[in-house]
């Protein structure tokens, strides 16, 4: 059984953007719209579903987070990885 830990994603700029549950080890390179625990600003609010290539863009200092795309047949984000803190 796959563990999940919490984890915040916070732009460079010091804002929280979500808190996703993550699995495995390594760096955050997609967020599954189904594992994000909170969303506090509503940026990865998916219903209705988000259209792919829809640019997600942190609110504060506007760095583009993500792209929405389709990973393993499951929309997720992928996670522009410059712009994260982590
Ligand atoms: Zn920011």
């Amino acid at each position: 059984m796959t563990r999940f830990k919490s984890l915040p994603v916070i732009c460079e700029c010091g804002q929280l953007l979500a808190v996703y549950l993550k699995g495995g080890s390594g760096r955050l390179r997609k967020m599954y719209f189904g594992r994000i625990k909170e969303d506090p600003l509503k940026l990865f609010a998916n219903e209705p579903p988000l259209p792919l290539e829809t640019e997600i863009r942190c609110p504060n200092c506007e760095k583009r987070i993500g792209t929405v795309d389709r990973v393993s047949g499951h929309a997720a984000v992928k996670i522009n990885q410059g712009a994260i803190r982590l």
